[in-house]
């Protein structure tokens, strides 16, 4: 079967890979990583630009996991949770702090490419997000009057506004934030390692941990033969249920997302919805989304309720969607789909995890991944080198398993029932 990294536009429009290394003998550092995606690259190269002695081990290649999968919008917002969660959860200083965090999270992924020359396709468009009724218009027109107190680039769009930046008609209005935009999220990834390794990291490729066993004051990783030991361990496994992974794979829900890029469109069809080459991404339940590539592809995503067939019915699915709302003449033919897996976390926030001493996990992007998770690497960075965990901007949480995680993927089939019903009888 072709391999989900195959299968993605990404690989076939991506920079070259950097020279990583492989595992041989044993290795001793200072701060071992294991997960190379973004949340993993992005406290290497934070480490390494500090002098810090630091290894990275991803078991597969750089960006098999959802970092290599993921659609390329990035966005400086929490995907479903609002700003009183963040300050009940952790009271109104740290709360606020990881709402500045989050915020800041778009400019830093473009300030990150910039600084070490990462050539992604970086397009700092801005980001929209229509409302599809009242009630939603004034949950985004409270968003922005939150986001704007804060001092962030956002404002609210009239409807007839969100028409001349999309073509379409039937929203009453968006948040739009001036900071978001697209990447091509591979090649994001590959600079990122290969600005860790210049500035002093070590990425070992096809390096799966079994597992962390503590000696003495150290951590000894097991590899599949080789050893390593580190003082400190950063768990940044995301979703992956492989070996180490496990232990943070259960504290979260996985959910397989679909992903879709159309052949090109041509020049007028681009100039009427996305005359900026803005990123969209709606407020209904069923979540309706668009962005372009470099190449004029319409990028959006899915889920599928039956995995059985699912590549070829959700591509064809998200293809007449994009017909439908962007009122395009033709079905876009579908070029490629491909599938990824996004941790959901049960409060919808991000969180670091203790799992002994000096062994920290990072996780919960909830879909928001490619700013969080350059704030996060940076976060875990400081843990790493001293900053107490109550003193981060991130919640902490406990290392029990999720009750019924067998269940989860039930439950998420369930959620998008729900949301489509509810968009159904709302008529939108
Ligand atoms: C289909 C899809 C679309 C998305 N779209 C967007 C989007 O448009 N915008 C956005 O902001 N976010 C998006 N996200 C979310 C975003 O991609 C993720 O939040 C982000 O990539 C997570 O990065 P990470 O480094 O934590 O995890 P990953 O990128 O998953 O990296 C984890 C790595 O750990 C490795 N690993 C696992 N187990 C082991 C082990 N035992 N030993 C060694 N290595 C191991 C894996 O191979 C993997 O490479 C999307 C997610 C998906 C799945």
């Amino acid at each position: 079967m072709e391999s989900e990294t195959l299968r993605s536009l990404w690989w076939h429009t991506t920079e070259p890979p950097p020279q990583t290394a492989k595992l041989s003998g044993g290795v001793e550092a200072e701060v071992a990583i294991v997960g190379g995606g973004f949340t993993g690259l992005t406290a290497a190269l934070h480490l390494a630009e500090r002098g810090i002695e630091v290894v990275v081990l991803e078991a597969e290649t750089l960006g098999a996991g959802a970092s290599g999968l993921n659609g390329g919008f990035v966005v400086p917002n929490f995907a479903k949770a609002d700003s009183a969660q963040a300050t009940r959860r952790l009271g109104e200083a740290r709360g606020r702090a990881l709402l500045e965090l989050v915020s800041r999270g778009a400019e830093r992924v473009f300030e990150t490419a910039r600084a070490h020359n990462i050539v992604c396709d970086a397009a700092e468009t801005g980001w929209m997000q229509p409302a599809h009724n009242e009630a939603a218009a004034e949950i985004a027109r409270a968003r922005v009057d939150f986001w704007r107190s804060l001092g962030r680039p956002v404002e609210y769009l009239s409807g007839a506004e969100v028409t001349k930046r999309t073509g379409m008609a039937r929203y009453h209005g968006a948040l739009f934030d001036r900071s978001g935009g697209t990447v091509q999220p591979l090649s994001y990834l590959r600079g990122l390692a290969r600005a860790a390794i210049k500035h002093g990291a070590t990425i070992y490729e096809g390096a799966s941990v079994a597992a962390a066993v503590r000696q003495g004051d150290r951590w000894r990783l097991d590899c599949s033969g080789p050893t390593i030991t580190a003082k400190t361990v950063l768990l940044c496994t995301n979703a992956a249920m492989s070996g180490l992974g496990r232990r943070l794979a259960r504290t979260i829900v996985p959910l397989p997302v679909y992903q879709i890029a159309t052949e090109p469109l041509p020049p007028e069809a681009v100039e009427r919805i996305a005359p900026q080459r803005v990123p969209v991404s709606d407020m209904r339940g069923n979540i309706f989304t668009y962005r372009l590539d470099r190449d004029d592809r319409l990028i959006s995503g899915g889920m599928s309720l039956v995995p059985l067939g699912a590549h070829q019915r959700v591509g064809q699915a998200v293809a007449d969607r994009l017909a439908r709302e962007l009122k395009l003449p033709d079905v876009p033919r579908v070029d490629y789909v491909w599938r990824g897996v996004a941790a959901m976390t049960t409060d919808f926030l991000p969180r670091l995890i203790e799992f002994g001493p000096g062994f920290i996990g990072a996780i919960g992007c909830n879909g928001r991944g490619i700013a969080m998770t350059t704030m996060l690497g940076e976060v875990l960075a400081d843990a790493a080198t001293g900053t107490a965990l109550s003193d981060l901007p991130v919640p902490t949480a406990s290392t029990t398993a999720i009750p019924l995680r067998p269940l989860a993927g039930l439950a998420a089939s369930a959620a998008l029932l729900q949301a489509r019903w509810r968009d159904w009888r709302a008529g939108v």
